[in-house]
């Protein structure tokens, strides 16, 4: 979907490009197929916070349960789930030299950013199957498409959760320009950050004053898509001399093909690359107990993406803050379920942000 943020102020006024799955799998089959599970005292603070069920110990066996690790069952991972994990099929020596740099400035290395410490630097793991990527809808839909009690309907956009009092009793469906009732014994609502809090709000869920102003009946007055947390992902590339980089292997049609090739061949090179490959968690500054930033390292780069890779050698490294304070929040624009809501992530907007920002670069 074209989705925008809102102009930030953070940004100086820019609008970034907010992609969005509208796909089976959702956004799990257009990500960016990193396996990354959270960090064990995150999951713990949640925990903290009122969330019961949430801690690390609560969610580790289940993390396991769903697994397919490449490399079987261990302490921290599990065999024969639907959720297969995999090692990327590739090397890059201007990785390797990344990964050493940061060794000798103090990160360790790591070959598995998923035991709870997520601190070190190494290559992600990836879900893909032989090369090929594994979306949620791959692992978990497909297999159940043959029970008699599923049906999946594709093409329909929800307009609303339907209620009788405060029970939700279906939802209303938009389907080829007309409008379909869907009537249930139970719903559940998994349309991601955005679609979730936008159906709620036309349903009557959400800021009172908001949905007033919209002219849609108030069955709930409630902070939905309040309270909006976003990573920025700020990226640095570099030109660098003396060192193959994706840009270069590009540039020509014998190395497209030659990528094409080793791909046909192995299911390996290029072509199976996920968007990032090394990563490294660090922290900003030592008042910090566990990373806080998130590196990604790729050994390529382009102006905006969607456009062409440089034709210079070079590397991006891209970083985000773990866990920003800024808040912001996600708003219907109109009582059409077709408008874009507004996302308005508020990127950068305490001090306490742009600190880590500008360490994570510096
Ligand atoms: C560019 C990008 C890269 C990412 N990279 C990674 C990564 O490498 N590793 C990782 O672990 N996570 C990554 N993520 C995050 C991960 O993909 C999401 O956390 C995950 O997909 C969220 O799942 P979800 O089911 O909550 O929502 P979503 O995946 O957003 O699924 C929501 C579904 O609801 C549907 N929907 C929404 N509104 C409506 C409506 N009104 N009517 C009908 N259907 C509707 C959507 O079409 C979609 O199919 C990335 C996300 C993005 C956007």
């Amino acid at each position: 979907m074209g989705l925008q943020n809102r102009p930030e102020a953070g940004l100086n006024g820019r609008a970034l490009l907010y992609p969005r799955g509208r796909v089976l799998g959702g956004c799990s089959s257009i990500n960016g197929m990193l396996y990354l599970r959270g960090q064990a005292a995150d999951y713990d603070h949640w925990r903290q916070l009122g969330c019961t069920g949430w801690g690390a110990d609560d969610v580790w066996p289940l993390f396991k349960a769903s697994e397919d690790y490449f490399d079987g069952a261990s302490e921290h991972h599990g065999a024969g789930g639907e959720w297969r994990v995999e090692k990327q099929r590739l090397r890059w020596e201007i990785l390797d030299d990344f990964a050493r740099a940061a060794e000798a400035a103090g990160i360790p290395a790591t070959d598995d950013f998923n035991t709870g410490n997520n601190e070190g630097v190494g290559y992600f793991k990836v879900n893909q199957r032989g090369g090929w990527r594994v979306s949620t809808a791959k692992a978990f839909l497909r297999p159940a498409l043959k029970r008699p009690n599923l049906t999946v309907l594709t093409d329909r956009h929800v307009r609303r959760v339907t209620f009788e009092g405060r029970r939700a009793t279906g939802v209303e469906i938009l389907h080829q320009g007309r409008n379909e009732t869907l009537t249930a014994r139970e719903v559940i609502l998994s349309a991601g950050a955005i679609g979730t809090p936008q159906i709620l709000q036309l349903s009557g869920i959400g800021p009172g004053a908001l949905l007033q102003r919209m002219g849609i009946e108030v069955l709930r007055d409630a902070a939905v898509g309040e309270n909006l947390q976003d990573h920025l992902q700020i990226r640095g590339a570099w030109k660098i001399s003396g060192g193959k980089t994706l840009n270069q292997m590009v540039k020509h049609w014998w190395g497209k093909g030659l990528i094409g090739l080793q791909y046909a061949l192995t299911r390996s090179g290029p072509m199976s690359m996920a968007p990032s490959q090394l990563g490294a968690f660090a922290k900003s500054s030592p008042d910090v107990a566990t990373p806080d930033l998130e590196y990604h390292v790729q050994p390529l780069s382009l102006e905006a993406f969607g456009e062409n890779l440089h034709d210079f050698p070079a590397m991006t490294t891209s970083v985000c803050n773990l866990r920003p304070e800024s808040r912001g929040h996600v708003r219907i624009t109109a009582p059409d379920p077709l408008a874009h809501p507004e996302i308005a992530p508020n990127y950068l907007s305490t001090t306490s942000d742009q600190l880590v920002a500008a360490r994570s670069i510096a």
